[in-house]
């Protein structure tokens, strides 16, 4: 059918009225004023990242006990960033939504990923940024993919200042999955860079993405922003790997 796009929204917008909201991840019903797709059970079942954490990297300690402090990696060799934070462990919905989203292109998952992304701690790394920046994508990925996953995540956040075109990636890497952390580190190495160092000069800036697994990737960021002069960098992703 040929319908008009205008058309196609109303009747999309017709359809969200009378059909009930399903849970995207056991199809369960839920409530009317929900923030999201998804029903408390499934939400309940989230490993949220809690104290006790690495206060540089986020790491979250496999023992519960103790205060926030630096882990032994961050202690011999500390990143470029000040914070790197994420709303929860990479498992169960959280790993099931950055997939199907990401890979698979299913934009249902965004407007979750987005609510977990404005939990009280991360908004706390929102409100103490001037810009946030999107981890790039080179542009051949961009066009294989069609669209940028970090820079739909950082419209979470409709009054913080966002920068396009501020860092760009100026050489096509290969995926890091499957890399080794050497071999991460390695395949980012001069990858990034920042056009306008006026952009970034004397700023606070929050790189945001997807996934914290090594932080090679945000590592390599945050060294060529801060090269740029920019006065701090920190990190926010949806979810984090639970330890290394
Ligand atoms: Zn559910
Ligand atoms: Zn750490």
């Amino acid at each position: 059918m040929n319908a008009p796009f205008w058309l196609k929204q109303f009747s999309f917008r017709i359809l969200d009225f009378f059909l009930p909201r399903l849970c995207l991840f056991c199809g369960g019903v839920v409530a009317e004023e929900a923030k999201a797709a998804v029903c408390p059970d499934c939400e309940g079942g989230i490993q949220w990242v809690e104290s006790p954490v690495c206060t540089c990297c986020g790491l979250v300690f496999p023992t519960r006990e103790g205060e926030d402090r630096p882990c032994g990696p961050c202690q011999t060799d500390p990143p470029p960033f000040a914070r790197a934070r994420a709303a929860a462990v990479y498992e169960g919905p959280v790993a099931e939504s950055v997939k199907r989203f990401k890979f698979e292109r299913q934009m249902a998952y965004l407007p979750v990923l987005q609510h977990w992304l404005r939990r009280p701690r991360c908004l706390e790394l929102v409100a103490a940024a001037d810009l946030l920046i999107p981890v790039p994508l080179h542009r051949r990925r961009l066009q294989q993919r069609g669209f940028n996953q970090a820079l739909l995540l950082a419209r979470a956040f409709p009054d913080a200042a966002v920068g396009l075109e501020t860092l760009v990636r100026v050489r096509h890497t290969p995926p890091q999955v499957g890399l080794n952390p050497k071999e991460r580190r390695d395949n980012v190495h001069r990858a990034f860079a920042v056009p306008r160092p006026d952009e970034v000069k004397g700023k606070n800036i929050l790189l945001v993405d997807d996934l914290y697994t090594t932080g090679a990737t945000v590592r390599e960021c945050a060294r060529v922003l801060r090269r740029a002069g920019a006065k701090g960098v920190e990190v926010l992703t949806v979810a984090r790997v639970k330890h290394e």
